[in-house]
């Protein structure tokens, strides 16, 4: 069996079967526009080819393992099951003005080693097909269409590193920003990563439109090497030389990330720092509040408060870099991107 949104593998098995390929249009249409999940409804197709379909193909492979929904109905996160009994997560995150939001994983587990990060203990069990990465994807469109509302905005900042699974992360690119397909806008797709510098260059070539994040975390390799075991790999003078390589060629605003640990990488000298290293770049830096883990009891950082947070970002402010605190949308239930997950693995 093959996944619905393998269209090589429709196509060639539509040309062995004697298919004509225009159904192919009708089906793309039912699947992506339509929000079909059983081909048996797919109206607009003979039933010899819905058969063939349902003999064939499947729509998903994942299987919701458990999904909350905060208290405000603002976030929703999704536990999948992947068919090798991976866990992995999804983040839906309802915004007022109608930006609605979905965070993905595009790997099960992460080989990047973190210290502040639960997934990076875990190591990396697999990397995800492109079609498991879209399934993500389509369940959240559906969900938000069944509330009469539209996905603006995905995010690859679930369970990574994207750029260690590049092949299935472009081919999911193209799948969201086909406009046959999922149809979103290129600048609202962000790919986050934690500084693999040979993925952001082959990523600025093949996606000049499609926004960058970068989790930096530090404004020092002293620091960053301290709680990022890539800096030892691609330290921060390797970084920004191929950030601003990636600037010059796209011309695109870089998003940073910069998560606040109480007394590892808040001095407010690193604030100057920071913006000494970001002044004059195309910059906008997340300063993303620490949410302790009830379930990673291993990991001992505790939260910047955020008077300290908000001093930073008036410093930045005094290097005209720009910066927002993110909202924390989700304290009640377990959601930085991938707390679920983790949570279910301790649990198992
Ligand atoms: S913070 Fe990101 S890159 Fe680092 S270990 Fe966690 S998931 Fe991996």
């Amino acid at each position: 069996m093959y996944s619905i949104h393998d269209e090589e593998k429709i196509k060639e098995l539509f040309e062995e079967n004697k298919i004509p390929k225009f159904r192919y249009a009708q089906i793309e249409n039912a699947i992506y526009k339509n929000f079909v999940t059983d081909f048996s409804e797919i109206q607009t197709i003979p039933k010899e080819i819905r058969t063939f379909l349902n003999e064939n193909f499947y729509y998903t492979s994942l299987e919701v393992d458990h999904i909350v929904t905060s208290e405000n109905g603002q976030t929703t996160k999704i536990l999948f099951k992947t068919k090798s009994w991976d866990l992995i997560e999804s983040v839906i995150m309802r915004h007022l003005s109608g930006r609605n939001t979905l965070c993905v994983s595009c790997q099960a587990g992460c080989p990047m080693a973190c210290t502040f990060c639960a997934t990076g203990k875990l190591g990396l069990k697999r990397n995800l097909e492109f079609s498991e990465i879209i399934e993500q994807i389509m369940y959240a469109a559906k969900l938000l269409n069944d509330e009469w509302a539209v996905l603006r905005n995905v995010v690859y900042m679930g369970m990574w590193e994207p750029f260690l699974n590049y092949d299935n992360l472009k081919k999911s690119i193209e799948i969201a920003c086909n406009q046959k397909k999922i149809n979103l806008a290129n600048r609202r797709v962000t790919v986050s990563t934690c500084g693999i510098v040979p993925g952001i260059k082959k990523f600025m070539v093949d996606f000049p439109q499609t926004s960058l994040a970068i989790s930096i975390h530090a404004p020092n390799d002293e620091i960053r090497k301290s709680i990022m075991p890539v800096d030892h790999t691609y330290n921060l003078e390797k970084l920004m030389t191929a950030l601003d390589e990636y600037v010059a060629k796209t011309n695109k605003r870089i998003f940073y990330e910069y998560i606040m640990l109480n007394g590892v990488n808040d001095n407010i000298k690193l604030a100057y720092e920071l913006g000494k290293l970001l002044k004059w770049r195309l910059a906008h830096v997340n300063f993303i509040p620490y949410n302790p883990w009830e379930w990673a009891w291993w990991i001992e950082y505790k939260a910047t408060p955020r008077f300290l947070i908000e001093k930073f970002q008036r410093v930045l402010d005094e290097f005209w870099v720009p910066s927002t605190i993110r909202a924390t949308m989700w304290d009640d239930i377990d959601a930085a991107c991938w707390q679920l997950a983790n949570k279910k693995n301790e649990e198992e």
